[in-house]
């Protein structure tokens, strides 16, 4: 079973990604080197889809699909292209603070085009000197009349080099309180924003992820996003309401591509006059595998699907970002094992390769050890706030509840 609890509509759009892919995607691989991580097309191409702006409601122009419609676009790109679906989702994570907390003017302004593809935006939060500790941001937002000067370095930003807007969190205040960040919405071609020279990533291919440089960039007040103070929270929800699921997705495409591989390597290879799938030893470990599929996917469409019907998610979002990426990860490192000598040589298998793309999936929207940081903190009842699927689940916030008809 591909997915769980779907619509036809939700199978209909997986057959037009599987489309795409054949035709658009398949001869374009590999999409080696800088360069592919600098060439938008294929982005581009599924933005003008609507797949960007899949969970914008209809009446900001959005096709108010959800969740679930988002989790099945995602996960059969990575199947085949990791880097392309990590690409497509970071074009998403802005949305869930434009959304929820941007302006009714800043989001007629941007929402429609974002829509209609002919925008891709970035969440635009990581610098090297925080990573985890977002209160650790050092980039700075100071206010001088009716505009805001910005200053600092961004890193390993998603979509960073191919990108027209970037949802910033910067610091607007000394202090260390919640209300210490505020986020804006910077557009890429602005005086005082220059990406840095791309460098090459062992993982992700054709994904630009890299960083970002403000100097001395003014940006008028309209360009807030929330009030002064709320860039903790604009960053927290595109990463617990977006990047979990998101990155979830990711994960989930890289193991099904892993089965895929060890799938095919198995039947094909023949040790001992039969085929290697037929030695006991063997099939064991490729029932694991498929255990780790079949168990990632249940995890990713639960958590989708109670995203989408406004249930608090929160826990379930976490875990499953958190666990189908461990899977992936002792997946690939279990195919490593079955391939042999041939996982080795990129020409014969493309194992190396899903294992390096597995690990990137461990530190956004998350480590390892934060996801089991607060999943403990929750389990003893440390928790402190509302829940964020609750918070901006709720009917008072459209920008959540893509489609309430129910499905
Ligand atoms: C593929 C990819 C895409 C990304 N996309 C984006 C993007 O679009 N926008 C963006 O802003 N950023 C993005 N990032 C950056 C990502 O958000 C950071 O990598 C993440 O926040 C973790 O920061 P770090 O890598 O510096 O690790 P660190 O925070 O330095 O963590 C290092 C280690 O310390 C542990 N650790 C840290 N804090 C704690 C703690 N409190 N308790 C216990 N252990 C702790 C971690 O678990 C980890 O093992 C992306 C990164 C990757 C790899």
């Amino acid at each position: 079973m591909d997915g769980y609890l779907t619509r036809r509509r939700h199978e209909q759009l997986r057959t037009q990604v599987r489309s795409f892919i054949a035709e658009e995607i398949r001869p374009r691989l590999p999409l080696e080197g800088v360069d592919a991580r600098l060439d938008s097309t294929l982005v581009r191409l599924m933005a003008r889809r609507g797949w960007v702006g899949l969970t914008i409601p209809k009446v900001y122009g959005g096709r108010g699909e959800g969740h679930v419609a988002k989790l099945v676009v995602t996960h059969e790109i990575a199947r085949v292209s990791p880097g392309l679906a990590a690409e497509l989702q970071a074009c998403q994570l802005g949305l869930a603070g434009l959304l929820n907390l941007g302006s009714e003017p800043l989001k007629r302004t941007w929402l429609p085009r974002i829509a209609q593809g002919e925008i891709l935006p970035t969440i635009t939060v990581t610098g090297r000197d925080s990573g985890s500790h977002i209160k650790g941001i050092t980039a700075t937002a100071r206010k001088d009349g009716d505009v805001w000067i910005i200053n600092g370095g961004k890193a390993w930003i998603g979509a960073s080099h191919v990108a027209d807007i970037h949802c910033v969190v910067l610091r607007t205040s000394e202090r260390t309180g919640d209300d210490c960040l505020t986020a804006f919405l910077v557009e890429a071609d602005r005086e005082g924003v220059q990406p840095l020279p791309h460098q090459e990533s062992v993982a992700l291919e054709g994904f630009s992820f890299g960083e970002v440089r403000f100097n001395d960039c003014r940006i008028p007040d309209g360009n807030r996003i929330g009030d002064v103070g709320q860039g903790e929270e604009v960053a927290s929800s595109s990463s617990v309401l977006y990047g979990r699921l998101n990155l979830g997705a990711v994960a989930l495409g890289i193991l099904e591509a892993v089965l895929d591989a060890v799938v095919e390597h198995t039947t094909q290879r023949h040790l001992y006059g039969k085929p290697l799938i037929k030695h006991p030893v063997v099939n064991d470990q490729v029932g694991a595998i498929q255990a780790n599929v079949t168990s990632a996917r249940m995890l990713a469409y639960l958590a989708a699907h109670l995203l989408d019907r406004g249930e608090d998610a929160d826990t379930e979002l976490m875990t499953a970002k958190y666990e189908i990426a461990e899977k992936a990860v002792a997946s690939a490192t279990l195919a490593m094992e079955i391939i042999g000598a041939y996982a080795l040589f990129p020409g014969e298998s493309p194992i190396a390769q899903l294992l390096l793309d597995a690990h990137a999936m461990r530190p956004p929207a998350g480590t390892p050890g934060i996801q089991r940081l607060r999943l403990g903190q929750q389990a003893a009842g440390l928790t402190k706030g509302t829940s964020w699927s609750r918070r901006f689940a709720s009917p008072r916030h459209p920008g959540m509840l893509a489609r309430l008809s129910g499905d």
